[in-house]
């Protein structure tokens, strides 16, 4: 089974949530497949295996339990990006657009220090907005961003574009049309 089937075939799909419309891609199924979810962290590093990686910067919450793993794998720094008002020390913020109105994320100040190649992850990339409001936070304190993986890709949200115009080289392992 090629690794892109496995990961299509371990990641559930819910409809409607969470509302009406959308199709949901969850991942919690890969999660809690030992195999899917070894492969998954293995393709994810395999460009940056044996590379110097500063910090991974993972996005709150899926991005967490990923980002760890990758981190792990690289010898890597772990960096929380989280919505505002959960990290506990001084923190630069950014406001982002959703669908329907604003929010924040926010990082600490001393997370990054300037040069520091990043990799940023996430699950999933749909519109980009998260991912091209994180590039941005880490993007002011300097960070030099090596790459932005996910495991799922919606090419038809154009998130891919977006981080490509930062500068930002994208890595994703599946598509769902
Ligand atoms: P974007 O900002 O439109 O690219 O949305 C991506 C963010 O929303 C990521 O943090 C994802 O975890 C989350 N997200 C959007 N759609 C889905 C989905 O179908 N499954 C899981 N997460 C999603």
């Amino acid at each position: 089974q090629t690794i892109q089937d496995e990961l299509i075939s371990s990641i559930r799909t819910i409809t409607d949530y969470p509302k009406e419309g959308i199709l949901f891609r969850d991942i919690t199924t890969l999660l809690g497949n030992a195999r899917a979810f070894r492969r998954a962290v293995d393709a994810l590093v395999q460009p940056w295996a044996g590379s110097k990686v500063d910090q991974i910067a993972g996005i709150e919450a899926r991005g967490f339990i990923l980002g760890g793993a990758v981190a792990h794998q690289l010898s890597a720094g772990f960096v929380p990006i989280r919505k505002k008002g959960k990290l506990p020390h001084e923190t630069v913020r950014i406001a982002y657009s959703l669908e329907y109105g604003l929010d924040e994320m926010e990082m600490h100040k001393d997370a990054i220090q300037p040069g520091d190649r990043v990799i940023l992850v996430d699950d999933l990339i749909a519109t980009g907005g998260t991912a091209e409001a994180a590039c941005k936070l880490l993007k002011s304190m300097g960070a030099n961003i090596v790459a932005a993986c996910f495991i799922v890709d919606l090419p038809d949200l154009g998130g891919r574009k977006k981080l490509e115009e930062l500068s930002v080289p994208v890595r994703t392992l599946v598509e769902f049309p």
